[in-house]
């Protein structure tokens, strides 16, 4: 429902969470978050609303400087924990808005070579499908272009990957995505507001628009993996 990933110069967790607030009005039934602690992939989930969340941060803090966040409104999977985004596997975590369509034949085909899956979730699927790219020795992006193509549905997504501090992708496919350029930091945002306390220089996503952020900046692709020059503009979002 809510999609905030961020790559700053301090810990991300407490404005993860500050912007995910700012999406409150669209409802959501679980949250959670991820950030790098030492390179390392780590989760905080949470049923309920985002104090639930904070109090768990509260009581285990996350000091990562990258991490990406999700306020879900459960389409397919209940709102435990459980099912709440980031999914995560050893190698990336993923937090997704939207549907993914096909993902009972994807999780099919994974679940026959062997892939066992955590949650009921459509968003897993896209975890493990990518997962399955970097353990065969894919770079990200690589994994990214090969598994965008496979999924069907409206859906906008954001990856952060272990061991890789420097990097989020974000991709959009009939749901909103917006990439917010900050000073040395660079934020993903399904809604401007959650990026108006940040930024109000942003990029919107076209449709099948996918992209790949360091703290310098954004490099664009489109939907046949053409790199693409997309317009900042200036939000109205306001702070
Ligand atoms: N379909 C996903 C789920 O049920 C994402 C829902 C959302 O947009 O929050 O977990």
């Amino acid at each position: 429902c809510g999609i905030v990933g961020i790559l700053g110069a301090s810990p991300v967790a407490p404005l993860i969470v500050d912007a995910l607030k700012r999406l409150e009005y669209r409802g959501y039934d679980s949250a959670g978050v991820a950030t790098l602690e030492d390179g390392r992939l780590t989760r905080r989930r949470a049923e309920g609303k985002l104090r639930n969340l904070e109090a768990k941060l509260a009581e285990a803090p996350l000091k990562g400087h990258a991490g990406i966040g999700h306020t879900r409104w459960a389409t397919h999977g209940r709102p435990t924990e459980r099912n709440a985004h980031p999914h995560a596997t050893e190698r990336l975590a993923v937090v997704h808005n939207g549907i993914i369509e096909n993902f009972r034949e994807l999780r099919q085909k994974l679940e026959a070579e062997g892939a066992i899956f955590e949650t009921e979730t459509d968003t897993e699927v896209v975890a493990r499908l990518v997962d399955r790219e970097l353990a065969r020795n894919a770079d990200p992006e690589t994994a990214i272009s090969l598994v965008l193509p496979q999924l069907r549905g409206a859906f906008a997504l954001a990856f952060l990957f272990d061991g890789e501090d420097d990097l989020l992708i974000g991709a959009r496919q009939g749901a909103p995505l917006a990439v917010g350029y900050g000073d040395g930091e660079m934020y993903l945002g399904s809604d401007a507001l959650a990026l108006a306390p940040f930024t109000d220089t942003i990029t919107y996503l076209e449709d099948g628009d996918w992209v790949v952020l360091s703290r310098k900046g954004a490099s664009f692709r489109d939907a046949a993996n053409r790199t693409v020059k997309r317009k900042r503009q200036k939000s109205a979002a306001g702070a």
